[in-house]
């Protein structure tokens, strides 16, 4: 059989209940799908030492391991196994671009695929919870709940009382409880290697790579997900929306690339963590929610379109027209907005970054400045080490821009910097002020302004539209001039500072 990079666990496809002494396993490293995007070297460090442990681990308990080093296509290392051992089976692959790379296979017999069971939900499901589009991740998420009883009482209702505490997860943090301290590990011999073959071969690719955050082996493993729920769970829910300059983790769990690669399993996650007692339900939920809700809502929307390629009446995922280039600042150019410079420098220094800051630090300053959404989904998916097509996608594409409408979500995520001062500490160390002179509050209402004949029937944007049609024309016109020119600046490289929009 051969188990693909994100397929690495033997609880899962064709390898769930093989025994060792009659399977063969086929592991392929690819240095040509490595080399396809300016991926972080931190993500090819832990997609490459993952690979590597798990073979291990299989030939330890007796698999035949056939390991493969093949620069090219999936496909190309695959058919001439194929054809010396006979078809091999496959687990179906969560990512588009390597179903699309194995279909010729698959349509030659060379390749047998069976169903992916690593997921929690069916497309089934996914259906049944609306026919079609638009799709609500809260239906869809009550129903799924209701199917599997998962923090249901005995009576059909909903633990607690409701589907979801959301509204109970938007506290600040202003520094107590302290954060959880991520653990380090120590690279064992494998990952030593792989970090040293990712800095001579993919030296020119972004990002730092820091051996002592790979959770590689199945120990390590094991070891990150003991301290997401002892250090991280507890305070999870209430915090889930904060942010700060001093902890890039605060008590979110750092889980997403491991459950991608399969590494861990969400049926095991979401077992640990409903066998909890002593978490607040707010955090239970608020974690089954992104586990059980979200991640697998996501999957579904972006197998439902083809990658969001396939969109109701032919749209393109580009809604709101937005098609400037990505500024320099998100490779790492200062820009003077420190909630921007500090969000980017932490994704370059860990490859990691939690909900929040993704969605309204750097999502939300790509829409406030009209950047086009696919490079802006590009840059996601080069600059973090848990990003997939099936995940990315979806995220940047739908959550972060709103560049498919109300396709999955109801409205442009989009703030002005009193939210952002409101959750996070990033304003203190900024050359603005949230309340004086910030220009994200002015890059918010040209936002609405630009975009007014599309939200203006937006029920969940009834408020700010209001708010904008109180807002005095001389306000609009300087809403719109410090648009074009932080705009401007930020195209160029440059710095935006109080000087530079003083008019
Ligand atoms: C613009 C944007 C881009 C994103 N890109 C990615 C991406 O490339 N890969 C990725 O895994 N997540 C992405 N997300 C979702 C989310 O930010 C990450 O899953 C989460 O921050 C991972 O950190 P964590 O493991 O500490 O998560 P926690 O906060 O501890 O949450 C637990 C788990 O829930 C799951 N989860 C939560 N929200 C989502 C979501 N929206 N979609 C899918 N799974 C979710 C993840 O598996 C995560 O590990 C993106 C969100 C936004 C707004």
């Amino acid at each position: 059989m051969f188990v693909a990079y994100d397929q690495l666990n033997e609880r899962i496809g064709a390898l769930r209940g093989a025994e060792p002494g009659g399977t063969g396993v086929v592991l392929v490293e690819s240095p040509w799908k490595a080399g396809r995007r300016p991926y972080h070297k931190q993500k090819l460090a832990l997609v490459l030492a993952s690979l590597r442990h798990f073979a291990i681990e299989l030939a330890q308990r007796g698999f035949a391991v056939r390991h493969v080093v093949h620069d090219g296509p999936y496909r190309d290392a695959l058919a001439p196994l194929a054809r010396e051992l006979g078809p091999l089976t496959v687990m179906e692959p969560a990512e588009r671009e390597l179903r699309e790379d194995l279909a010729p296979l698959v349509r030659d017999g060379a390749l047998r695929v069976v169903p992916h069971d690593g997921w929690l939900t069916t497309a089934d499901q996914f259906r049944r919870h609306r026919r079609t589009p638009p799709w609500r991740m809260a239906a869809y998420y009550e129903l799924v709940r209701r199917e599997t009883g998962i923090l249901m009482e005995p009576d059909g209702e909903p633990a607690g009382g409701r589907f979801s505490f959301d509204t109970e997860n938007r506290e600040p943090w202003r520094g107590e409880p302290p954060a959880a301290q991520p653990p380090r590990f120590r690279p064992d011999a494998i990952t030593t290697e792989v970090a040293e073959l990712v800095e001579q071969r993919f030296g020119d690719h972004p990002g730092r790579l820091d051996p002592g955050a790979l959770p590689a082996s199945r120990s390590q493993v094991d070891r990150l997900w003991a301290w997401a729920r002892e250090s991280c769970l507890q305070h999870f829910g209430p915090f889930e929306d904060a942010m700060s300059v001093r902890s890039t983790t605060l008590f979110h769990t750092r889980i997403s690339a491991l459950l991608h690669l399969h590494r861990l399993l969400p049926r095991d996650v979401i077992a640990d963590v409903l066998a909890m007692d002593e978490l607040p339900l707010q955090s239970r939920e608020g974690f089954v929610r992104q586990v059980l809700g979200w991640r697998e809502f996501v999957r579904h929307v972006h197998r439902e379109t083809d990658g969001l390629r396939d969109l109701p009446g032919g749209a393109k995922p580009n809604v709101l027209g937005a098609d400037r280039p990505l500024p320099p600042a998100f490779w790492g150019a200062p820009s003077g907005l420190h909630c921007l410079d500090e969000v980017v420098r932490n994704v370059w220094e860990e490859g990691y970054g939690h909900h929040i800051t993704r969605l309204m630090v750097l999502a939300n300053l790509a829409t406030l400045l009209d950047v086009d959404p696919r490079e802006l989904t590009d840059w996601f998916w080069a600059a973090y080490t848990d990003a997939f097509d099936w995940v990315v996608e979806p995220n940047v594409l739908g959550m972060g821009t709103f560049a498919v409408g109300p396709l999955f979500t109801t409205k442009p995520y989009v703030s002005g910097a009193a939210y952002l001062d409101r959750m996070s500490d990033y304003c203190g160390q900024c050359a603005f002020h949230p309340k004086r002179d910030c220009p994200i509050t002015p890059l918010y209402w040209a936002f609405l302004a630009r975009h007014a004949d599309r939200l203006r029937d937006n029920p969940r944007l009834a408020m700010p539209m209001r708010s904008l049609a109180r807002r005095a024309p001389t306000a609009r016109e300087r809403d719109a001039r410090i648009h074009a020119r932080v705009a401007e600046l930020l195209a160029a490289g440059e710095r935006v500072t109080p000087d530079a929009l003083a008019e």
